[in-house]
């Protein structure tokens, strides 16, 4: 692994140096070679023990330099103006074959000077879930974090009552967040604030650096950061929800502004359909319900928007104005992402001519799914096959709503350009057969409690291809019977 640092030359100011913790018995519960690979990484020989040393941090490799990141968020809507890594620590960043930066992180390698009252470690629960959700995330298309090895520690942790330790070790294009533009803003440092702006321009957007440079403009540089963000982090929420994802804590420090899908917490994917489902079990007041999301990620973004004012204009008033032109598209921007997005489950090419009797569509099949309680998955799958002349509407129940809406799909259908076959295979391509059901999850982590990584390995093998139908894994595929359903989940802080 080459190291080629380039956050902790920033200001001393945005980082503090880290120890990693001393652990008993480092030990390799997964290394994902495949990533290993196409991040350039040469595992080659190395034992597994070398590796549970390196991915626990007991052995650094030269040129790696833990920090722990500064930065603020919001919780659950309450602004805390100092976090940070409390249980992460960015080893370094490397660059991969095709010259992309990556950062390597360990969570859960031991205390920081932002671990406030927590001891920096982490269960080994949570590190299982995160491994086995975030590469399902990659598998299924949506910009995320990468799981790269899962090391248990040997040693417990306390916390309801002991627990084994883990330390994951996560890949990310950056861990900049929204929290850390807040932390900057909240201390009035607009030096630290126009360092970072410009490190995550160089980083994440270079692309928009030209036309900041032809602009004789202070404005350029943030708004057109904030349309950036915007558009991918709209594009990655609308991404989640068409496949019945939750994250469960979308703070401000849970969101990347390159727009990854960051902080896998109490997070699950929904087995029934319900507008209003939350998982966590900290989120007692719905913030984060599966529809909230869209709402959630303007609140979000506003609050990024607010972080910029001092670099757009010294006229606060003028600057406000500026960023709220752009923060007035992301309502619409939402409902073109999602309609498209949803309409496409659907088999439907959905254009601005469409989207109105589209959204429509979409409400009514939902409106449906939830009413009957019906798989989010399943009962996408087994739209396709209603397209085959012989299966007729026998796969769902035919009550009212569902012939509604079967009627009002299939005249949609019709000004489909594509024939049924090309419109059945585009479904099978977004609609996926697996998901990391979240009973399955729970059977992984309890495996894994007790030494038996089978569940865990082969769901990670199953979702390598969450849209191919594999007979030899296709328990995974059945959503939970009722005593199965898991009601909350927990981060495991
Ligand atoms: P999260 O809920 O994972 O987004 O974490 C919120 C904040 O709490 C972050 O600043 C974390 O670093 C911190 N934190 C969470 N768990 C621990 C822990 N076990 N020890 C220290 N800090 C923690
Ligand atoms: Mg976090």
């Amino acid at each position: 692994m080459k190291f080629k640092n380039t956050y902790d030359s920033l200001p001393a100011r945005f980082f503090a140096e880290v120890t990693p913790e001393k652990f008993s018995n480092p030990t390799l519960l997964r290394f994902n070679e495949n990533l290993a690979s196409d991040l350039g990484l040469n595992p080659g020989e190395q034992s597994t023990t070398k590796l549970a040393e390196i991915f626990s941090g007991q052995r650094l490799l030269e040129g790696s330099h833990p920090i722990a990141m500064a930065y603020a968020a919001h919780q659950f809507g309450n602004f805390v103006p100092q976090l940070g890594d409390g249980r992460a620590l960015l080893l370094g960043e490397i660059i991969d074959p095709k010259g992309k930066r990556f950062d390597i992180q360990l969570k859960g390698a031991g205390r920081t000077v932002f671990s406030r009252n927590g001891d920096g470690k982490s269960a080994l629960g949570p590190v299982i879930r995160e491994y086995i959700v975030s590469e399902a995330m990659h598998h299924l298309g949506v910009p995320t974090t990468r799981a790269l090895a899962a090391v248990s520690t040997g040693d417990s942790i306390v916390r309801e009552g002991p627990l084994p330790g883990g330390v994951f070790t996560r890949i990310a294009a950056s861990h900049i967040r929204i929290g850390t533009f807040q932390y900057f803003a909240a201390r009035g440092d607009i030096d630290g604030l126009k360092i970072l702006l410009d490190y995550s321009i160089d980083r994440h957007y270079p692309e928009i650096k030209t036309e900041i440079q032809n602009s004789s403009n202070d404005s350029t540089s943030p708004i057109l950061f904030l349309k950036k963000v915007i558009q991918n982090q709209v594009s990655l929420v609308s991404q989640w929800m068409s496949l019945g994802f939750i994250h469960g804590v979308m703070n401000t420090d849970n969101m990347s502004i390159s727009g990854e899908t960051i902080d896998y917490g109490p997070c699950a994917f929904m087995d029934g359909f319900n507008y209003g489902q939350v998982y966590s079990y900290i989120d007692s007041q719905g913030r984060y319900s599966y529809m909230n999301q869209r709402h959630i990620v303007q609140w979000n973004l506003t609050r990024l928007a607010e972080c910029l004012i001092p670099l757009v204009d010294s006229d606060d008033q003028k600057a406000r104005e500026l960023l709220n032109h752009e923060l007035s598209y992301i309502s619409d921007l939402f409902t073109k992402h999602w309609v498209q997005r949803m309409a496409a489950k659907l088999g439907l090419v959905s254009d601005d001519s469409s989207i109105i009797e589209d959204e429509k569509l979409i409400k009514m099949w939902l409106d449906y799914l939830e009413k009957e309680k019906l798989d989010f998955t399943l009962s996408f799958r087994k739209l396709s096959d209603l397209l085959d002349e012989n299966n007729g509407s026998s796969l769902f129940e035919s009550t009212h709503p569902f012939e509604d809406f079967e009627k009002g799909w299939k005249k949609r259908l019709k000004n489909e350009v594509f024939d049924v076959e090309t419109i059945k295979q585009n479904m099978n391509r977004v609609n996926p057969v697996y998901i990391p059901r979240n009973h399955q999850v729970e059977r992984a982590i309890q495996g894994a409690l007790v030494e038996d990584l089978s569940v865990f390995n082969e769901l990670n093998k199953v979702l390598e291809n969450p849209y191919l139908k594999q007979p030899e894994l296709d328990s995974y595929r059945i959503a939970p019977l009722p005593e199965e359903e898991i009601a909350a989940t927990y981060c495991g802080t």
